[in-house]
C-alpha cells in the first residue's frame, strides 16, 4: 500500500514538473520496477474507466457490463456442437435468402466473368445494359416510393450533368497544372458552401461524400488537438442519433467515441449528458442539423456555448440538411433556431452536394471554421522517391468530372432553385407528419423534424411500426427501419412530392391491415426480422452484423 501510494505521488510530481525523464530517474532506482510499471497501468487504466462511467452513468455502465457478460455467455454456449449446428443452419438459411434476393434470377441474364476475348462495340453495350435493366428491374426508384436516395431524378438536371461530365471527363484535380479550370470550379463550390453557412472567411474541401467529410473532420481536430494540447488519447462524443459515420471514423483513426442519448420526446440530445462526457482528452463534440434516424436538429446553440467553454472542437453534421437548412426560412419554415458558423463554437460542418444540392453522387464539402484547421486534414510527405507528394483527403487522384457536375447542378439550381426545392420537400415532409399526428392514432411522429425527414413510432400494442414498414414494402414503398425505439421513417426528395397522397392513403391501409391481423399471423417482413432480431435479444446485435457482413460479401458474388 505504501509503495502504491509513493508511486503515485512520485508520478504526480513528476506529471506536475512535467519531466518524465525524472519519473524515469526515480523508477530505475526503484528496485519493484515491475510494481511501479503495474500501478502505473492500473492508474491509466482506471483513468481511461473513469472517463468512461463519467460519460455515459453508472447504471447505463453496468447494464452494458451485463449485456456485455450474457452475450459471452450465450457465444459460449453456442459453440457447443448442437447449438452451434441450429446457429450454422439459420445463417445458412439467412445467407440463401440474401443470395435469392440480390442475385438475378433470370436465367436469361449473361454472367460477364473474365474479360471478353475481343472488344465490344458501342452499340453492344449499350445494348447489354438496356437488357440487363430490363431483366433486373432496375429503375423503380422514377415512381418516387424510394426514401432518400435519389434525390432530384429530373431530366433536365440529369442533362446538365452528363453535359459536364463528357467535358471534364479525364480531369483530375491532383494536377491543378493540367487541369485548372477543375481546380477554380472546386474552390467555388467550396466558396459558395461557405458563404451559405455564414462564413465566407472560412476554408472547406470537397471530399467523395458525407461519411468523406465526417471522418476527414475527426481526423483534422485529432491531429489539431495533439498539436495544440497534446492530447494522445482523443475522444469524441456523439449524440446516439448522429450518423454512423462517426463511429467508422473513431474505428478507421482509433479515436474512441462516446455516445450521448437523446430527449425521448425532443430527440435532441441531452445537452447535461454531453457536457458531462467531455474530458481533458475530448477533441470535438458533434450535433446535427438534422440527423439520418427522426430528421431532427440538435439544440446547436447549447453545443456551441459547451465547445466555447471547454475549449473544444464542435463539428454540425449538415450532410442531410445540405442545401435545405440553409434555405428554411426564405422558404417560410424558418429553422428553430442557428446551426451554422455564426455560432462562434461550431468548429466544422460537413454539408453534402450530393444530397439537397442534386449534384451527382460521390460529392460533399467539408467546411471548417479557419484555414488553420483545415491544414490538419492534409496529407504531405517529402521523403517519398516519387517526388513531394500532398493530398488534402483521403483519395489521391479524384474525379475532376465529379467536380464539375457539382458546380454545374449549383449554377443551375441557384438560390431559387433551392428555395424552391426547399419548399416542397418541406412542405411534403410537414403534410405526412400532420397526417400521422391527426388522422393516425396508432402511430406518433417522433420529435418535432423541422426539415424533409419524418419517422414514425407506434403507440398501439397490436401495431408495430416496423410491420407497417413491411407493410408498406408490399405496396412498392421502399423506407428505413429504426432502432431506439423501432421506427420507420421517410426521407422525402424531389420525387416524393408529387406521391403525398399516395404515401399517406397507404400508409393509413397499412396501419389498418397490421391492426386487424390475427395475433396467431406470425408473418415476419425483413424489417420485422432484421431490426426486431437486433433489438430483442442479448447477442442479437452480434448476430445482425453478422448478417450485415454476409449482405456484403453477396453484393460481390458476381
Ligand atoms: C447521408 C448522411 C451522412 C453520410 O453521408 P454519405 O454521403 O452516405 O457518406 C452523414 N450524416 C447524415 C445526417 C446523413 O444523412
Amino acid at each position: 500500500m505504501s509503495l502504491y501510494v509513493t508511486a503515485v505521488s512520485y508520478r504526480t510530481a513528476a506529471v506536475r514538473s512535467g519531466s518524465w525523464l525524472a519519473l524515469a530517474g526515480t523508477l530505475v532506482n526503484f528496485d519493484t520496477f515491475k510494481t511501479a510499471l503495474c500501478v502505473y497501468v492500473l492508474l491509466t487504466r482506471s483513468a481511461k474507466a473513469y472517463r468512461h462511467v463519467r460519460a455515459r452513468g453508472v447504471v447505463e455502465t453496468l447494464q452494458d457490463g451485463y449485456k456485455g457478460l450474457l452475450e459471452r455467455m450465450i457465444f459460449l454456449a453456442l459453440k457447443f456442437p448442437s447449438a452451434k449446428k441450429q446457429v450454422d443452419d439459420k445463417l445458412a438459411e439467412t445467407r440463401q435468402k440474401i443470395d435469392d434476393k440480390i442475385m438475378p434470377k433470370d436465367p436469361s441474364i449473361v454472367r460477364h466473368l473474365a474479360l471478353p476475348a475481343e472488344g465490344r462495340t458501342a452499340e453492344w453495350i449499350a445494348q447489354e445494359m438496356e437488357r440487363m435493366d430490363k431483366a433486373l428491374e432496375s429503375g423503380s426508384y422514377k415512381d418516387g416510393k424510394l426514401s432518400g436516395a435519389v434525390y432530384h431524378g429530373g431530366e433536365d438536371m440529369e442533362n446538365i450533368i452528363v453535359d459536364a461530365f463528357r467535358k471534364y471527363c479525364v480531369s483530375n484535380p491532383l494536377h491543378p497544372d493540367a487541369f485548372p479550370t477543375v481546380r477554380k470550379m472546386e474552390a467555388e463550390v467550396v466558396a459558395m458552401c461557405l458563404r451559405l453557412y455564414s462564413n465566407p472567411d472560412g476554408a472547406g474541401a470537397m471530399t467523395s461524400g458525407g461519411t468523406e467529410s465526417i471522418i476527414m473532420s475527426v481526423k483534422a481536430h485529432r491531429d489539431w488537438a495533439y498539436a495544440t494540447k497534446g492530447i494522445t488519447e482523443p475522444e469524441i462524443a456523439i449524440p446516439v442519433s448522429a450518423h454512423a459515420a462517426f463511429d467508422k471514423a473513431g474505428d478507421y483513426l482509433k479515436v474512441k467515441v462516446h455516445t450521448i442519448p437523446v430527449d425521448p420526446v425532443t430527440r435532441k440530445v441531452d445537452i447535461k449528458k454531453m457536457k458531462r462526457a467531455i474530458n481533458k482528452n475530448t477533441i470535438m463534440i458533434v450535433g446535427s442539423a438534422i440527423n439520418f434516424p427522426d430528421g431532427c436538429m440538435d439544440d446547436i446553440p447549447a453545443l456551441s456555448e459547451l465547445a466555447k467553454k471547454y475549449k473544444t472542437g464542435l463539428h454540425v453534421d449538415c450532410c442531410l440538411g445540405s442545401f435545405i437548412v440553409p434555405f428554411l426560412e426564405q422558404a417560410g419554415y424558418p429553422a428553430p433556431h442557428r446551426f451554422d458558423f455564426s455560432l462562434p463554437g461550431v468548429t466544422s460542418i460537413s454539408c453534402d452536394t450530393h444530397k439537397y444540392g442534386f449534384a451527382p453522387k460521390g460529392s460533399s464539402v467539408i467546411m471548417y471554421r479557419n484555414a488553420d484547421l483545415r491544414r490538419f486534414q492534409y496529407y504531405v510527405t517529402s521523403k517519398w522517391p516519387g517526388g513531394l507528394y500532398g493530398s488534402p483527403s483521403m483519395a489521391g487522384s479524384r474525379p475532376g468530372a465529379l467536380i464539375a457536375g457539382t458546380w454545374a447542378a449549383m449554377q443551375y439550381m441557384g438560390q431559387d432553385g433551392y428555395i424552391e426545392s426547399c419548399k416542397s420537400i418541406v412542405t411534403c415532409a410537414r403534410t405526412i407528419a400532420r397526417a400521422i399526428r391527426q388522422e393516425i392514432p396508432e402511430l406518433y411522429v417522433l420529435g418535432d423534424p423541422p426539415a424533409s425527414v419524418v419517422a414514425f413510432a407506434s403507440k398501439h400494442p397490436r401495431v408495430q411500426a416496423l410491420a407497417v414498414g413491411d407493410a408498406m414494402s408490399k405496396k412498392g414503398w421502399h423506407l428505413n427501419g429504426l432502432s431506439g425505439p423501432p421506427a420507420v421513417h421517410i426521407a422525402c426528395t424531389r420525387l416524393t412530392v408529387p406521391v403525398v397522397d399516395k404515401f399517406i392513403a397507404d400508409l393509413k391501409e397499412c396501419v389498418q391491415e397490421v391492426k386487424e391481423r390475427p395475433a396467431t399471423d406470425k408473418t415476419e417482413g425483413d424489417m420485422v426480422a432484421v431490426y426486431g432480431v437486433g433489438t430483442s435479444s442479448a447477442v442479437g446485435p452480434a448476430m445482425c452484423e453478422k448478417v450485415a457482413s454476409m449482405f456484403l460479401d453477396a453484393l460481390y458474388r458476381a
